[in-house]
């Protein structure tokens, strides 16, 4: 299978390619020239499989210049060494009522996105042997706190790989600075920076960029790589988890073979929500994807409009990870939407560019209203989601997941749909301590240390905190060097062990 750019269809390249390049060089994301179908057949013989049996499946027919026993080894390595708490992966949890949880944060660093970054550094030097000439990949990882823990846990000790992660010394919370400091391994780095994340952002990418950097790895027998959610590496190991639900729920006798199902997603950057989409489009029966936003809500707008308008107010809310104005995954549904026109797409960014606004025509309004519901909550919303959801039924969420589970309810109110329908949740509610138990009315919340909030929430509701957060109070800081932009340099040099002459 080739992919394309959604900037310029013209441009060929191999799924080790798309990987290994992270972005076209013109600007746009690699999508699959064409998508693999499945039927009807497919699903109870997925069903048959363990998780990593059904993700070699799916991604050997994604990743066709992998052969099956590299994608085996890559799917062992992420999956299959004890890094995820549950046997399953990811497990559904019954809430009764047709309503399951797909729960995507039994991984590493307790949030979903270990279930692409803990695959895609395999993917990524494998990939490397195969375009590269076997250079390692260097990467750089500007972070606000959640990705780039996740970043450094799936590259820790894979061969081939160094990574580097730059966060702002004070813009990330207590618990994230100390899931970093402490990270082990031994290629991985990690150093604070003196500024905002703009500044880290901005630093890691004048870097990037740099001839003179670029031709000092080249002669080290190295190149910069990317791991940020646009890469190809990244939504391909997300699809797997949707078709992977749907078996579950076939297996259990939930549903029958064929019934739909609806997907809930609270939503970001677009990648997890655009995965369920591809899956769909690959035979998967789903009737609805429902994209829910925080107050950030330009999603909700654009999918209820067709205007997509980034002027506006950023709002900083419980569920950070989804704090964003530009969702660059979007481009993907967008492409696809108008029949894979590259010229419409280049239009349509260079809008967003310059002016911070598009609008799409309106048969890709249409056609985006047949698969898609766009619904947003505010933060007290969701607070009271988390603690009706914890008094009614036991369940307890974090605040990503209870936007999820709040805009669903708003869905059903509006269309009476009863359809059987999986919500992504996608963090464990101790990674978010203070909201959760601020939402459970705790008092003195603010008085506490990260690890008493912990100890709080776990006494509160008797449900145990996971492992790799308690474990934390233990651990060795390894990392406590500061820079700034100007010297941001030095120290990713200094890593790698280059000299300049
Ligand atoms: C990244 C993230 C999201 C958003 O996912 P996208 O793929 O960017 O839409 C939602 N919840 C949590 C906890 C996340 O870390």
């Amino acid at each position: 299978m080739d992919y394309k750019s959604t900037r310029d269809a013209s441009v060929r390249v191999s799924s080790a390619q798309a990987i290994a390049r992270g972005i076209s060089a013109d600007g746009g994301l690699f999508v699959p020239d064409g998508l693999p179908q499945l039927t009807g057949a497919d699903w109870p013989r997925l069903a048959q499989l363990d998780y990593m049996e059904r993700a070699k499946d799916i991604l050997g027919r994604f990743l066709t210049d992998f052969s099956q026993e590299e994608l085996s080894q890559c799917v062992t390595g992420a999956y299959g060494t004890g890094k995820f708490d549950n046997e399953a992966i990811a497990p559904l949890a019954d809430l009764g009522q047709g309503t399951y949880m797909l729960e995507l944060w039994h991984g590493p660093t307790c949030a979903f996105k270990d279930m692409a970054l803990q695959l895609l550094p395999h993917l990524l030097s494998m990939a490397a042997s195969k375009t590269a000439g076997g250079k390692t990949m260097v990467i750089l990882v500007a972070t606000s706190g959640d990705t780039g823990k996740a970043a450094l846990e799936g590259f820790k000790d894979v061969p081939g790989t160094k990574i580097l992660v730059f966060y702002p010394e004070q813009g990330v919370s207590p618990m994230q600075k100390l899931q970093m400091v402490t990270q082990e391994g031994g290629n991985v780095s990690v150093c604070a920076i003196q500024g905002n994340f703009d500044d880290a952002q901005t630093g890691v990418k004048t870097i990037f960029t740099d001839k003179k950097v670029a031709e000092l790895l080249e002669q080290n027998n190295m190149m910069f790589s990317s791991a940020n959610s646009i890469n190809w590496g990244r939504l391909a190991p997300q699809i797997v988890y949707y078709i992977s639900a749907y078996c579950d729920l076939l297996k259990e006798s939930r549903i029958e073979n064929g019934q739909g199902i609806n997907i809930v997603v609270p939503t970001g950057n677009f990648g997890n929500i655009l995965a369920a989409y591809y899956a769909k489009k690959m035979g998967l029966p789903i009737h609805k994807l429902i994209c829910a936003s925080n107050c950030n809500n330009v999603l909700t707008d654009f999918i209820r409009t067709g205007v997509y308008d980034r002027n506006r107010p950023f709002h900083t809310t419980i569920s950070p990870s989804m704090d964003i104005l530009i969702s660059s995954n979007l481009e993907r549904l967008l492409f696809d939407l108008c029949g894979e026109n590259d010229g419409t797409i280049r239009g349509w960014m260079e809008d967003l560019k310059s002016t911070g606004r598009y609008e799409v025509s309106s048969d890709v309004l249409e056609k985006l209203h047949i698969h898609f519901y766009g619904g947003y909550c505010d933060d007290a919303a969701t607070k009271d989601t988390i603690r009706g959801m914890f008094e009614k039924e036991g369940y307890l969420c974090d605040t990503h997941t209870a936007v999820g589970l709040c805009v669903y309810r708003q869905y059903q109110k509006d269309t009476g749909d009863d359809t059987p329908t999986v919500i992504a949740s996608t963090a464990n509610p101790f990674k978010f301590s203070t909201s959760v138990l601020e939402a459970l009315k705790e008092q003195n919340v603010m008085q506490m240390d990260e690890f008493q909030k912990v100890a709080a929430l776990e006494e509160k509701t008797r449900v145990p905190a996971p492992a790799p957060l308690t474990g934390l109070a233990d651990k060795e800081v390894r990392f406590s060097g500061t820079c700034t932009s100007a010297t941001m340099e030095n120290v990713v040099l200094d890593m790698l062990g280059i000299q300049e002459h």
